[in-house]
């Protein structure tokens, strides 16, 4: 497996699919959730919720991954986790490493090789930046998977540079 950096869109990406940071309701939010949305068009909000009427009823648990079309995206996929909320009174790390690896497990079901995912969790829902990239770039590392390239999309410099430090 090839794992590269990008600073940049995740939305741009072209890549089988891209991982969205969403939110456990799957109806959209903001960040990359709402970039993703705005980018894709409706028919991604469209199978959130069918995915909501069908399986997902209380929401899409956090630490879990589902995916969608792409819509408009160069992407023909999208997967949905959801990172869990970061907290310093508790060690959800675990959760957060298995937003990767079942993203992952989600693409190797069907049949992906190329996958691009945000830093889950370090944005609104306020993971320390380098504390994610580690546990982003160690889960991935680990995690065995047919996809051969794993693109990490930072969207700042800052962000961009923790996944340097920990790569
Ligand atoms: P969460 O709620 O899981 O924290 P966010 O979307 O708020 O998710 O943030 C996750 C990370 O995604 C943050 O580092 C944020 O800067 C970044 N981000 C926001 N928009 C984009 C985008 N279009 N492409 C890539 N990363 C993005």
């Amino acid at each position: 497996m090839q794992i590269t950096l990008v600073q940049g869109d995740i939305t741009e990406q072209d890549v089988d699919a891209v991982v969205n940071a969403a939110n456990s309701s799957l109806l959209g939010g903001g960040g990359v959730d709402g970039a993703i949305h705005r980018r894709g068009g409706p028919a991604i909000l469209e199978e959130c919720r069918k995915l909501r009427a069908s399986h997902y009823g209380g929401g899409l648990p956090t630490g879990q991954a589902v995916a969608t079309t792409g819509g408009d995206l160069r992407a023909r996929w999208v997967i949905h986790t959801v990172g869990p909320v970061y907290s310093d009174t508790e060690d959800r790390s675990a959760l957060l490493a298995s937003c990767y690896r079942e993203s992952l497990r989600v693409a190797d079901d069907l049949g992906l090789r190329s996958i691009a995912f945000p830093a889950v969790s370090a944005g609104i829902y306020g993971w320390p930046m380098d504390d994610a990239a580690r546990i982003a770039v160690t889960t991935v590392r680990s995690t065995a998977t047919l996809v051969e390239d794993v693109r990490f999309v930072l969207f700042t410099p800052d962000a961009y540079r923790a996944f340097e430090r920990v790569l």
